[in-house]
């Protein structure tokens, strides 16, 4: 099969597509047939390289995607052939003290799919069955992929973490990336008064778009003074900060006294300043969280489903940024973190025009060639018989003309027989 992989670490240009063996189905392992993945910040920081990560190469990268099951290991109960599934890339023991008290993201041997151990960025993958989640038929292929990691990595931040509440002021940096979009939501849904950072016009609308009340531009003004003044030098009950070195300070600056700062990644590096002496004088926490629970991800998918379905549409505004490229184009282009001002780049792996159609084996640009040629003879056919009358039936030379109208049509049926064969 195709993936995306990479020998060593580097830049995009390490980035290929290309072939790798077909995956391994183990005993409690599902076989998706991905049909879209998502691209993380994690993503970029797993093809960078880190400390500590030890990676065989080639390594297949990538934590999001969804698919369809087309195998199913012997020890597998939820999940059949045709379902549709989505990846949640957190990996844990269920044995260890944290996994028995059920906090799974504490789990002494917790690893992420694509991060520590082969992703899914690839055109099938092989998933133990905990790590999927049921799709809805309501939501396209793309935002199931989106949705997973930064929804219920939000998710653990805000409810389990920072434990918020209705009417607190909550600051989320970053506010169109994919962890900040998805926390702009969480905590307006849960009835915060939500802050923004971003670094556009047309982001700040975004973060107003999708929850935020106050949306700030941190490349014209200094957040933590504008938070300020906007909360009367009060502060806020709690910010979402992924960002790191360059946000730490003013993020402990922004918070109000017994303020909770919240933190999941370091973008910008992870060694930054901290004034102790804000820290216990004005009795601030700070709070680490990764990924979610099961539960914690069920509740967070749950309101992407809700939202969706409120909207009436199978794509979220807000997961709408969907891939320029297709990974087998222009992979190394796809991989360059996505600036963009709706969070991530998507992307699809499997051609469409691949994607034939289970019943009856033809694509869907097949069967219409094939439609079109029985509309063309079907209508044609008569029209031209009405036309040149029933004197044309049986008199030598005119039983030619017969032939012309069909002529579209045989043309149109081989086209579409054409295509079938090809299995466009
Ligand atoms: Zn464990």
């Amino acid at each position: 099969m195709q993936a995306v992989q990479f020998a060593g670490h580097g830049g995009t240009e390490v980035v290929e597509y290309g072939e790798v063996p077909d995956p391994e189905v183990g005993r409690g392992d599902v076989l998706v047939d991905v049909k879209a993945g998502a691209l993380n910040h994690l993503d970029v920081w797993t093809r960078r390289g880190m400390p500590q990560l030890d990676l065989a190469t080639p390594h297949v990268p990538g934590s999001d995607a969804a698919g369809v099951v087309v195998e199913t290991g012997a020890d597998v109960t939820r999940f059949d052939e045709g379902d549709r599934v989505a990846v949640s890339a957190g990996v844990f023991c269920g044995d260890c003290e944290f996994c028995r008290d059920g906090d799974y993201p504490l789990c002494t041997s917790f690893h992420v799919l694509g991060e520590h151990v082969p992703g899914v960025h690839s055109e099938y993958a092989a998933v133990p069955e905990d790590n999927l989640v049921p799709v809805p038929e309501n939501v396209d292929w793309e935002t199931a992929a989106a949705a997973p990691l930064v929804f219920q990595t939000a998710w653990r931040m805000l409810h389990t973490r920072a434990d918020i509440e209705a009417g607190e002021k909550v600051l989320v940096l970053g506010a169109s990336g994919g962890v900040g979009h998805a926390a702009v939501q969480i905590a307006a849904h849960a009835g915060a008064e939500v802050y923004a950072t971003a670094s556009s016009p047309e982001k700040l609308r975004y973060a107003e778009e999708i929850g935020a009340e106050h949306a700030i531009d941190y490349t014209e003004t200094d957040f933590a003074d504008e938070v300020r003044a906007h909360t009367g030098k009060r502060g806020v009950d709690v910010v979402v900060d992924h960002v790191g070195e360059a946000t730490w300070s003013d993020s402990l600056r922004s918070l109000a006294k017994g303020g909770r700062l919240v933190t999941c990644g370091a973008t910008s590096g992870g060694r930054p300043e901290t004034h102790v002496q804000r820290l216990f004088w004005n009795q601030l926490s700070v709070l680490g969280s990764t990924m979610a629970t099961p539960g914690g991800r069920r509740r967070a998918l749950a309101g992407v489903g809700r939202h969706l379905r409120r909207a009436g549409s199978g794509r979220a505004p807000d997961e709408r940024d969907r891939a320029g490229p297709r990974a087998t184009g222009e992979p190394g282009g796809l991989w360059e973190g996505s600036r963009n001002p709706r969070q991530r780049t998507l992307m699809v792996t499997h051609d469409p025009r691949e994607d034939h159609d289970d019943a009856g084996g033809m694509s869907e640009r097949a069967q219409w060639f094939v439609v079109a040629a029985l509309v063309v003879s079907g209508v044609l056919a008569p029209l031209y018989l009405y036309v040149v009358g029933p004197g044309s039936f049986g008199l030598g030379y005119r039983d030619t003309y017969l032939a012309v109208p069909m002529i579209p049509a045989v043309l149109l049926g081989a086209i579409g027989v054409w295509t079938a064969v090809r299995g466009q």
